[in-house]
Order: C-alpha cells, then sequence, then structure tokens
C-alpha cells in the first residue's frame, strides 16, 4: 500500500515508518521537522517538508503521494506546554488536522488513521477507561485532539473516509535504531533515563499527595512497537470503518513504580526530589483496550516495563547526543 505518514520524523512516527517498509509499504513522509529529525526517516521513505499549517500546500503533498492511505501523527503533545500555549496547539493539531482532511479528501483517499490521545478523557469516573466514556479534556492538548476525533468523525460519515482513531496511553520505549529525541524531554521515563546518562542533576517526582496507593500519578505503558503495530493492521482493515480505541495494556503503575523500574533495570540508582503536581496531569489513566484486541487480535506482547525501560536505556546510551550523532 501506498501510506503518508505525517509526522515521520518524530519519535511514534519514525517507527511507524520503520515497521510500515518492513512490512512491504511505500511510504511518503510529510513533516515540518520543527521537532522531528530528518535523520530519524526510514532511508526507503519519500521525504515531503511541509507545514499542516500550510492548507494549499498540503494539499499539494497529498495529492502527489498518490497514497491510498494516511497515518496522521503530527502534533504538538505536551500537556504542560499546551496549558502555557493553548493556541499553538489548536492552530497545529486542530487546523492542520482540518487542512490534512480536506487534502485527503480532494484525494480521494479513504482510509485514514489518527494519533489521539487518552486526555481526551481528561479525569476518568471510573477505571479502565472504555472508549464510550465521557470526553473532558482538562488541558488545551486533549481539547486540540478531541476535536479533530470529531471532525475525522464527520469526515468518515459525509465522504466515506473510513477512519481508526488511536486513543494512546502512555508510549515508551525504542527500536534499536530508532527512539526518543525531544527537546527539551518532558517524558517520564526518558527524563529518568537522560538524568542517569548525563550523571548530573535531579530527578523530580511531579506529585506526591494523588489518590493512588503511593500517592504518585499512575498511567499505562505501551511499547512503542505494539502500538505501531496496531497502526498497520487498522490501514490493512480500512476497508471499513473502525472508530476509536484506546491502546494501552489495561495495567497501571505509579510514577514511583516506574522510577524503581528504571533503577532496577539499568543498575544505576536516581537522585530523586519530591515537587508538586505537574498542572493538566490527571491522577490515574488505565486503557479499556479490548476493542483494539478484539478488532485486530491486538496483544502488546513488548509491553514489559523491562522491554520498554531496556529498550530505550540501549537505544539512550547508544545514541547520547539523540540524532545529533
Ligand atoms: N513525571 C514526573 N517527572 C518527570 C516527568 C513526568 O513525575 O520528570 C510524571 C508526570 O507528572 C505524569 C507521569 O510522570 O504524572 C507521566 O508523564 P509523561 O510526561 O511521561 O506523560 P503524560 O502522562 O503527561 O502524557
Amino acid at each position: 500500500m501506498r501510506v503518508i505518514v505525517t509526522g515521520g520524523g518524530g519519535y511514534i512516527g519514525s517507527i511507524a515508518v520503520e515497521r510500515l517498509v518492513k512490512a512491504g509499504h511505500n511510504v511518503t513522509v510529510i513533516d515540518n521537522f520543527a521537532r522531528g529529525h530528518p535523520a530519524s526517516v526510514h532511508p526507503s521513505a519519500t521525504i515531503v517538508e511541509c507545514d499542516l499549517r500550510h492548507g494549499a500546500a498540503t494539499s499539494t503533498a497529498v495529492r502527489c503521494a498518490q497514497a491510498d492511505a494516511v497515518m496522521h501523527f503530527a502534533a504538538l503533545t505536551l500537556v504542560p506546554e499546551s496549558v502555557r500555549e493553548p493556541g499553538a496547539y489548536f492552530e497545529t493539531n486542530t487546523g492542520g488536522g482540518l487542512h490534512l482532511l480536506e487534502a485527503a479528501r480532494k484525494a480521494g483517499i479513504t482510509r485514514f488513521v489518527l494519533s489521539s490521545t487518552a486526555s481526551v478523557y481528561g479525569e476518568p469516573e471510573s477505571l479502565p477507561i472504555h472508549e464510550d466514556a465521557p470526553k473532558r479534556p482538562i488541558n488545551p492538548y486533549g481539547q486540540s485532539k478531541w476535536m479533530t476525533e470529531q471532525m475525522l468523525s464527520t469526515y468518515a460519515d459525509r465522504y466515506g473516509i473510513n477512519h481508526a482513531i488511536f486513543r494512546y496511553f502512555n508510549v515508551a520505549g525504542a527500536t534499536k535504531d530508532r527512539g526518543e529525541d525531544h527537546d527539551p524531554e518532558t517524558h517520564l521515563i526518558p527524563v529518568a533515563l537522560k538524568t542517569l546518562l548525563d550523571g548530573s542533576g535531579q530527578f523530580t517526582i511531579f506529585g506526591t499527595d494523588y489518590d493512588t496507593e503511593d500517592g504518585t500519578a499512575v498511567r499505562d505503558y505501551v511499547h512503542v512497537i505494539d502500538l505501531v503495530d496496531a497502526h498497520i493492521a487498522a490501514i490493512e482493515q480500512l476497508d471499513q470503518p473502525l472508530g476509536a480505541m484506546n491502546l494501552g495494556t489495561a495495567s497501571g503503575f505509579s510514577v514511583q513504580q516506574i522510577v524503581d523500574a528504571v533503577e532496577r533495570v539499568t543498575g544505576q540508582s536516581l537522585p530523586i526530589t519530591y515537587g508538586p503536581r505537574r498542572e493538566g496531569d490527571p491522577a490515574a489513566l488505565i486503557a479499556d483496550s479490548s476493542k483494539a484486541r478484539e478488532t485486530f487480535e491486538w496483544s502488546p506482547g513488548n509491553s514489559t516495563l523491562d522491554q520498554m525501560i531496556g529498550s530505550a536505556w540501549e537505544w539512550f546510551q547508544a545514541n547520547p547526543r539523540g540524532y545529533k550523532d
């Protein structure tokens, strides 16, 4: 299949490209490389440098790719940044999403996979979270993605664009050649590993007074390879609409448990300080991912803490300067 991957220079997008190429697909990456890295793009993919905030350029890029399917990863994804700069999130995620949908519609593309987030649920009423749970995002990142989901559903109904929406919980891990290289890095596992690698500075646990077993926030972590493989299964099944699906393991780990696992896997101890909660962070997010499991016979078999932290640690040790090397 010919597949457009937006954000193919980013962490998840670049690994999606790697796995798509391995599965025999023909890939065009659309990325503005504001945060992604050209060096992370698999050499077999065609690169089109294009910013989704520009509608006309996006339409041209999509039309020229002559694609059968779109995987849309390109987005701003940091909760604290979205609280500080909501407009940037609405412009890139929601506005960019609209431009891409219009471009896909005009190009006659009927398979569309959207990368979304558990942040659309906000503070859930019960765990694990089912796809039908109320959507009440508590930060602009979640709002921007929820609006994009709604636009996609409307386009799907109106124009017959078969869609799959994946709501990610927390994604971690690396392949041998590709991993996380964000600037600044804010995600729990890479921040902890980089603190160890740098050998200087403190690692801060944000919030110790959550209503959880040990007082730190609980998240559901899935290996990036498992996550991406659900997307590849989806494009192959999108001769009919699939709707929204959670991607997680249905088990939660607290920040403290992750920190303990990082120390165990690396054999090093983290210099830990305890700080206040980070704005916009819910207490606990755990996925009910039975729909994805049933739809694709999906099973997140790589998503143990040891595999996620171990593969990320190997990648950081091999690439201490990320893609700058
Ligand atoms: N976190 C932390 N210290 C850090 C980075 C993250 O305590 O240096 C916490 C964060 O407050 C949240 C959890 O780890 O409760 C997961 O955060 P992350 O940014 O990795 O993902 P998010 O859940 O925000 O998408």
